[in-house]
């Protein structure tokens, strides 16, 4: 039995994988894998579950709140008491996030980016639970929860420390126990190819942190002469961004929608007659991305029972973004676009060779559990006395 490293590298796509050159030669297996619809949230959740998105359920940092459900975020509508300038200022909500997020309980990945105060009524944060540590996400079991049941002994980067810290814990804990399966976790290459794009020249400094920690880790679990597996997965691309758009003048005067401004994506909620203006006002701007209503959005696999992520989702084309959106502003790279672009791919890089049907992100959690051997893997049903 192998120990095996899973190191996730946000926003290692084909094109970055390719960048680090020699710089994995721990994992000479390469291959694009097909992404999914959205952003982080979705993608990694897919990877530590093997499920799709429309099963997860998870896609975008911020959801629409059932109806029935209980208005969690709704004290921060008094956020909108301040003048704008003072709000939306950057410390201020990184502080509040913060705080909100441990009075509350908010394990998971949390953050108020721009999100106009008086969207807080209806809007909702479906990552609670700290990813690493849950036992299951929307109902389906993660390959590092698995792990742990069959008594693995797992090692997971504690993902909320800053980087180089993180490196640092995860190093002195795999000197220190040579764990057998050990999650790594890198997210500078995703900050600097934002900020950045794909010409910048703080990537080759990235590419060569994490590059080094993956080697001292390696060099910890590999002390006792036992073989180890290492597996370097992505969750999507990045694009350098050429367009900028204001989604403001798009916005259909008289209301009757509730909308959120992600990145790449304009999503809404409402009446059919609202909705319709709405993509008129996009088709009228000539914004060649694509309308996604409940079909195209089944058809990617997303979400789509009650309508979490929008009841119609406009993503941009490839390489444009809306700025001011509720997330962020103007950047140099950018992902979330719809599958088939070359940036919604992810990329992995494997010790051993990678099996010919492992082609998505979905593929990845059942891999690592073939590496580890764990009995916990979904199997089929074997009959007695044959071979599992
Ligand atoms: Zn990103």
């Amino acid at each position: 039995m192998s120990r095996v490293i899973v190191l996730f590298v946000d926003a290692l796509g084909p094109s970055m994988l390719e960048r680090f050159g020699e710089r994995l030669s721990l994992a000479p297996h390469r291959r694009a894998l097909r992404g999914v619809l959205g952003y982080s949230s979705g993608a990694l959740a897919t990877i530590l579950t093997g499920a799709p998105p429309s099963r997860h359920g998870r896609m975008c940092l911020f959801s629409r709140r059932g109806a029935d459900e209980p208005s969690l975020l709704s004290p921060l509508r008094a956020l909108g008491l301040l003048p704008r300038l003072v709000h939306e200022r950057a410390r201020l909500r990184r502080w509040l996030a913060k705080a909100f997020a441990a009075s509350h309980g908010l394990d998971g990945y949390f953050a108020l980016h721009r999100v106009p105060p008086s969207s807080f009524a209806w809007l909702d944060v479906p990552e609670r639970e700290d990813l690493f540590r849950a036992e299951a996400i929307g109902g389906a079991p993660t390959f590092l929860a698995r792990a742990r049941r069959a008594e693995v002994d797992v090692l997971a980067a504690r993902w909320q420390l800053p980087e180089e810290a993180r490196f640092e814990e995860v190093e002195a804990r795999a000197a220190n126990t040579a764990p057998r399966l050990a999650f790594l976790y890198a997210t500078e290459l995703d900050a600097v190819a934002h900020a950045e794009g794909s010409h910048g020249n703080r990537l080759a400094g990235a590419i060569d942190r994490v590059s080094r920690h993956l080697e001292r880790v390696y060099a910890s679990m590999a002390r006792g002469g036992e073989p180890v597996e290492t597996i370097v997965v992505g969750d999507h691309g990045m694009a350098d961004v050429t367009r900028v758009v204001d989604p403001r003048p798009l916005v259909p005067r008289g209301g009757g929608l509730d909308l959120f401004v992600d990145s790449t994506m304009l999503r809404a909620w409402g009446a059919p007659g609202p909705r319709a203006r709405l993509r008129l006002a996009l088709e009228r701007a000539r914004l060649a991305g694509s309308g996604r209503e409940r079909v195209a959005l089944a058809a990617r696999d997303a979400p789509v029972e009650g309508a979490p992520y929008g009841e119609a989702i406009f993503v941009l084309e490839e390489g444009a973004i809306f700025a001011p959106s509720h997330v962020g502003g103007r950047v140099a790279g950018m992902h979330g676009y719809d599958l088939g672009t070359r940036s919604s791919e992810a990329a992995i890089a494997s010790s051993a060779p990678l099996p010919v049907a492992l082609d998505r992100l979905e593929n990845v959690a059942p891999f690592v559990l073939e590496a580890l051997g764990a009995p916990a893997a979904p199997r089929a049903s074997v009959a007695p006395g044959a071979r599992a």
